[in-house]
């Protein structure tokens, strides 16, 4: 096995309790090294820290699977899956649909697994984890009982890390379409092209929350997807919904899951631009009681920090300006560099030039079935504020 030793006083993230290798620590990798075999790390003075991938092509070259002096065979990833399904089943939730491996979250970094309903999918986001995908797939197929997985290529990671693997069934065969549960509701999933994997799991509990106050409410879900906030919202006794995405595709099964939910005539969408959108309801005098904005990461990489939270402050102070006195603001950022707290400021900043008094009702966080490693502060990344404007 190839050992892939660090520079002097490299080695401290790590003891720390993070799995990365960035290859800048790396002061050389000794014996003979195959892409699908794990390399043992090692410190400058020959101490052993674990085991993991390596790749050189990526910036982080390795990402440790374990601490432990263990082979990295099909048995590991079998206790490592089993460990992280076990995690999920515990949780309770109440559907079919669930993340079932979050990375490094469960110590399988580079893999994402989420399970919908008797289907799972997989995506590889290194190149180690991409060689396995065969063993991994028998092992989610054996471990979480579904009928077959499907594994989505990710763009990204294909960039970064060089893969090579398109999208398709690794293990069985099933339709392009699945029908999942979540709560009171049915949505179906498209494992072919919707984005992510097919859906956004990690607001699952947000929906939830959200939707307990819209009772009543006229809704605006920006940055809709396939229109799951406003589902729940109108699954709850909201008044009427305008969902609202740039992706046709996205609104299209936005429609058909207000249709298969029973209030097709209570939801309006709307392909639009949500910055143009939000500034033309403004103009307009469009009115709402609750309005959610879910956007897309505004930036990956903190050198564009700042730009992202102009962004954030911009649609933020606009949807202030289209609630009505009481209404509700649930709004959401996946970004990892934006910080809770420098989300909060730039509400706070919004909340200011928009001229309104905003009571914080709660700080939203990710899903439970995403959980976050105390020593992997990347592990956390959505956080959301449930507002209220108050009179
Ligand atoms: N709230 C959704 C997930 C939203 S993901 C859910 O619970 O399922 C972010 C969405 O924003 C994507 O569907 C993407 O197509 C959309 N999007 C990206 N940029 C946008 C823009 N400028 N205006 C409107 N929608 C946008």
């Amino acid at each position: 096995m190839a050992r892939l030793i660090l520079r002097r006083h490299r080695e401290g993230r790590i003891l720390a309790g993070h799995p990365w290798v960035y290859r800048s620590e790396v002061a050389e990798l000794v014996g003979p090294h195959r892409p699908d075999e794990a390399v043992t790390v090692l410190d400058w003075e020959g101490t052993f820290l674990g085991r993991g991938f390596y790749n050189p092509r990526a910036q982080i070259v390795c990402r440790l699977l374990t601490r432990q002096d263990e082979p990295i065979d099909p048995a590991f990833f079998r206790r490592r899956l089993e460990a992280a399904w076990a995690y999920r089943r515990q949780l309770g939730l109440d559907g079919d649909a669930t993340r079932a491996v979050f990375s490094e979250a469960d110590r399988l970094p580079g893999l994402i697994v989420d399970r919908y309903g008797e289907y799972a999918v997989l995506a590889c986001l290194t190149r180690g984890m991409e060689r396995q995908a065969e063993v991994l797939a028998e092992a989610v197929e054996a471990v979480l009982g579904v009928r077959g997985v499907y594994r989505r290529a990710d763009p990204a990671a294909a960039r970064i890390e060089g893969l090579e693997g398109a999208s398709g069934w690794v293990r069985g065969s099933g339709v392009r379409e699945v029908e999942i549960r979540e709560g009171p509701l049915r949505f179906t999933v498209d494992l072919e092209a919707g984005q992510k994997t097919g859906f956004y799991l990690d607001q699952r509990e947000n929906r939830e929350a959200v939707a307990a106050r819209a009772a009543g409410r006229e809704v605006l879900d920006a940055f809709c997807y396939t229109g799951a906030f406003a589902c729940w919202a109108l699954a709850r006794g909201a008044r009427a919904a305008l969902a609202v995405d740039t992706s046709a595709d996205a609104l299209a099964r936005a429609r058909r899951h207000a249709e298969a939910n029973g209030f097709a005539d209570r939801l309006e969408v709307e392909a639009a631009n949500a910055f143009d959108l939000l500034r033309r309801l403004e103009r307009d005098g469009r009115r709402f009681d609750l309005i959610i904005l879910d956007p897309p990461p505004f930036t990956r990489r903190k050198s564009a920090l700042e730009s992202a939270v102009r962004g954030y402050k911009e649609i933020n102070l606009r949807a202030f300006r289209c609630l009505r006195p009481g209404g509700l603001l649930a709004t959401f950022s996946c970004s990892h560099h934006v910080s809770p707290a420098l989300f909060e400021e730039t509400l706070h900043a919004a909340a200011a030039d928009a001229g309104v008094t905003a009571r914080l009702l709660a700080a939203l966080t990710q899903a439970r079935d995403h959980p976050v490693l105390l020593t992997v502060p990347e592990t956390r990344y959505l956080k959301g504020l449930l507002l209220e404007v108050i009179e």
